[in-house]
């Protein structure tokens, strides 16, 4: 019969590869609490009109890569293709913002987006998030930029650039608009289909579009910074300021307007240039507006995303990949030895210590050579005799050496044994 195979672009992470992702959770879990953010958790799906009202009508996001479907009562519903939106919905539906002035959250977990398969890029990924509510100055964007540096650096990827820029509020941003738009109107037969109908839409996203051509086109394009107002420049320049007193670097990079319509003033993004097209590994912004067009009170908020995929592939190039074994291997000769040796392994997992057993009797050989296999630094041989004489024999399987020792407190002598090392 035909086996089953999975959906394309969503991927299983094996055994083999789940280390990686175990030290980028811990170390994400990690730098993100000691910042005071505090862990959420939200549905995986959404009511549709979340994400179309959240993120804009006319984005790649919403327009061409939502998991949209209808259920069974004819609700529309989609799979959340990031986390921002259904983290403001809670912290809306949940009264959060009644609580206290600044509230800091993360999630963890899978994202869907129907977007063409290829390395860096699937269907169903997995975003590290981070969103601070109820803080309008420039001091929290740089926190969340210098925090987000920290972070990449804990998790031992080097060689990655923090990307910063501005867009303005709503009202500046206008201005700017129409300028860009006249800008793409004279150069309209040098510009990919995309970018023109991004022209009418939403213009500011033609600096986001991958086609190499476009990116040249607009080297010469005017330039949003030029026409923001006085405040939104206050701020930006403060963020600055407050980088370079962090020591965090950073490089202002006028193309960085992100993909999604409710971001304002600070925006950032991690860039590598090791992963080809697929070059950003995290990105976020400012996004005052949002909690209030989500039918919330008029809170401020910042956040950001990194795509765990991408750091993964960035550490499998850089180190040898984290493995785990058990710290003990017990094997057994006999029907008796091996009831033994099972109750015993539970007792030593009861009391913290990982311990591997064979189960099903094979020959004392093939037991040692599993024990090997697994990377145990000892292995405990219990026999009929050793059993009647309440002993055991403990081997060390970095020096090759091994020794009878009494049953009784067997757990003890192991610890005793290993504190030695
Ligand atoms: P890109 O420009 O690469 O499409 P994006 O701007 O759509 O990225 P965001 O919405 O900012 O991405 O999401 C934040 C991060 O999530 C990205 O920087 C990336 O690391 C990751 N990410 C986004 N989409 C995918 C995907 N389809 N597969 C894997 N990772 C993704
Ligand atoms: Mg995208």
């Amino acid at each position: 019969m035909e086996a089953v195979q999975a959906i394309r672009g969503m991927n299983d992470i094996l055994p083999e590869q789940v280390g990686w992702w175990q030290g980028i959770e811990s170390a994400a879990r990690e730098v993100l609490e000691n910042f005071g953010y505090r862990e959420i958790r939200t549905p995986v799906a959404e009511k549709l009109e979340l994400f179309s009202r959240g993120i804009g009508q006319s984005t790649d996001i919403v327009e061409k890569e939502m998991y949209a479907f209808e259920d069974r009562n004819g609700d529309w519903l989609a799979l959340r293709p990031e986390a921002t939106a259904s983290i403001v919905r809670s912290y809306v539906q949940h009264g959060l913002h009644a609580e206290s002035g600044c509230r800091k959250l993360y999630q963890i977990g899978p994202m869907f987006r129907h977007e063409r398969p290829q390395k860096g890029r699937y269907r169903q990924f997995h975003q590290i998030d981070a969103e601070v509510f109820g803080l309008d100055g420039p001091m929290i964007d740089a926190e969340m930029m210098h925090m987000l540096s920290l972070l990449v650096e804990r998790m031992g990827i080097s060689g990655v650039g923090l990307h910063i820029n501005t867009l303005g509020c709503p009202t500046c941003r206008q201005g700017y608009r129409e300028v860009l738009k006249s800008f793409l109107a004279e150069r309209a037969e040098g510009f990919c289909e995309d970018c023109l109908r991004r022209r009418d839409t939403n213009p500011l996203r033609v600096f986001d579009c991958k086609v190499k051509s476009c990116a040249e086109l607009l080297e010469s394009a005017p330039q949003l910074i030029d026409y923001i107002c006085d405040d939104c420049r206050a701020h930006f320049g403060a963020v600055r300021q407050f980088l370079d007193k962090l020591g965090t670097r950073y490089a202002v990079n006028p193309r960085i307007v992100r993909g999604l319509d409710y971001y304002m003033r600070t925006t950032f993004e991690v860039i590598t240039d090791r992963l080809g097209s697929q070059n950003a590994i995290g990105g976020g912004g400012r996004y005052d507006g949002l909690v209030r067009d989500l039918g919330g009170p008029a809170v401020p908020a910042v956040g950001f995303a990194m795509g765990m995929e991408r750091l993964v592939l960035l550490l499998e190039q850089e180190k040898e990949k984290p493995s785990r074994y058990p710290r003990c291997f017990i094997a057994s000769l006999g029907e008796q030895a091996r009831v033994s040796g099972f109750l015993l392994s539970q007792q030593f997992r009861a009391r913290g210590l990982e311990t591997e057993m064979d189960y099903n009797g094979r020959s004392l050989k093939s037991q040692m050579r599993r024990a090997d296999k697994s990377g145990a630094r000892y292995v405990l041989i219990l026999g009929e005799e050793e059993l009647a004489r309440r002993e055991i024999q403990l081997r060390d399987m970095v020096t090759k050496t091994q020794r009878i020792v009494p049953l009784e407190n067997i757990f003890e002598t192991l610890l005793a044994v290993d504190s030695e090392k």
